[in-house]
């Protein structure tokens, strides 16, 4: 090796010759678009899950003119189960940036690139260095992890002075020459050989001189987020659907938790089902139905939403009984969580340990699958209160939702009806997929 390698790039770019991973797809064609995309989507997310997504993503915009020029929707709808949605939504709007700004071609410059939604200095760098070769350092979470080990760095590395020691060796170790294979090589280490538990020391070509190593101490290394409480919050589905199994999906607001993602709306855990279904939508329950709790996890919160089944009638009030059913009333009711510690309505009667809670003036219609159903009495909208509009006024979009008009709708946001099986190829929230696709097998 010439002056041109550092001591480490030398043997990590000798070592990947033999042993690195050479046939991932986005390392055919390594275009910075391609490139781009696959180190977007390897945020956070392992390879193995990352192939199918990245290839179906090529398919449907094999350039950056296709992803620009595509509606949110699609790329949220491919994106669906990929998590982090802020980065799909980036990608979007990044790439009619570039279109718009930069003719379509990807910078070739750092800080153009920095200067692009969803890109930092790090992956900037990766498209620069896998695509042109040119030399800028990465600083992923896996380079962190062979830096710290190697060279025994304490702190966690998302510590500002941590990470800059952390960039000026990802600095000095980079190649003048081979920087793509180094840049791959690198990586490839950290995701196959330093893993974060067990590393595979003995079959490492830094192993002579790394300070972890020696220490004996690879778990050590990168010191962990120190610790602290991840806040709770919870909160109350919605999920309406009309006698024909359609469901009512509402867009989320573009930032915050499932941005731009279609969501059952929500409402306070705690919330009188009835009169929110009344006051936002102008519709009124027949019967509401208290699915499983899902416990959701994200970075900085958990989430534990409560999913509420709300069947809502044609206008006369009723609807059609199953076989040996009772024909039942519209209205909202009381509803019992399975665990018998969720309450719905502020109409409810208390219900003794163990016995469903009971609206005054309805009774218990089912008990299936550890729900507890509810219908009550019909109510009659008193004055100025919000109805639902004509059902025969229904039209269909061009991706086959069924826009209603929900003349009554109170608060702003998008709301669509979406027929059994359509809701499936828009963006959705991943618990939001988990309820439809339950509800499409227990139906
Ligand atoms: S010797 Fe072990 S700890 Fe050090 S860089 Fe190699 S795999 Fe990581």
């Amino acid at each position: 090796m010439s002056d041109a390698f550092t001591p480490i790039a030398g043997r990590l770019i000798r070592w990947y010759a033999r042993h690195g991973r050479k046939n991932l797809p986005w390392q055919r064609d390594p275009t910075p678009y391609r490139v781009w995309v696959s180190e977007i989507m390897l945020q956070q997310t392992q390879v193995s899950v990352v192939i199918g997504y990245y290839e179906r993503f090529m398919t449907r915009f094999p350039d950056l003119a296709a992803l620009a020029d595509a509606p949110l929707d699609d790329v949220l709808g491919l994106w669906t189960g990929l998590g982090y949605y802020s980065r799909a939504r980036n990608l979007h709007r990044a790439a009619a940036v570039v279109r718009d700004r930069h003719g379509g071609a990807m910078p070739r410059g750092l800080d153009a690139l920095v200067a692009l939604p969803g890109i930092g200095r790090s992956t900037a760098g990766a498209i620069l260095a896998l695509s042109h070769g040119d030399r800028h350092p990465i600083l992923d979470g896996n380079v962190k992890r062979v830096l710290c080990r190697y060279h025994g760095v304490g702190g966690w590395p998302g510590e500002g002075r941590v990470e800059r020691t952390l960039w000026t060796l990802a600095e000095r170790h980079t190649p003048r020459e081979q920087v793509a294979v180094y840049t791959q090589a690198i990586m490839d280490l950290g995701a196959t050989l330093c893993v974060r538990l067990r590393p595979l020391c003995a079959m490492c070509p830094l192993e002579a001189d790394c300070a972890a190593r020696r220490e004996g101490a690879q778990a050590k290394y990168p010191a962990p987020r120190p610790r602290r409480e991840t806040p709770h919050r919870e909160t109350a589905f919605l999920m309406l659907r009309d006698p024909g199994g359609a469901l009512l999906l509402e867009r989320r607001p573009p930032v915050g938790i499932w941005g731009g993602l279609w969501c059952f709306p929500e409402c306070e855990p705690d919330a009188d089902v009835e009169a929110v279904c009344r006051s936002r939508f102008g519709v009124r329950p027949a019967t509401t139905t208290a699915l499983a709790p899902i416990a959701h996890g994200f970075t900085h919160f958990k989430l534990d939403v409560y999913p509420i089944l709300v069947e809502v009638d044609d206008d006369d009030g009723s609807t059609a009984a199953g076989p040996g059913e009772p024909r039942r009333h519209s209205s909202g009711a009381a509803v019992a969580g399975s665990d018998g510690s969720r309450r719905y309505s502020s109409g409810a009667a208390a219900a003794g340990p163990g016995e469903p809670r009971r609206h005054s003036s309805g009774a218990v219609v089912a008990d299936s699958d550890g729900s507890r159903r509810y219908s009550s009495g019909a109510a009659a909208a008193g004055p100025g209160e919000l109805r639902r509009s004509s059902p025969g006024a229904a039209a269909t979009g061009s991706d086959g939702s069924r826009n209603r008009p929900l003349s009554a709708v109170a608060d702003s946001g998008e709301l669509r009806w979406y027929p059994p099986g359509a809701a499936a190829s828009v963006g959705l929230a991943a618990p939001v997929k988990r309820l439809i696709e339950q509800l499409a097998r227990d139906r």
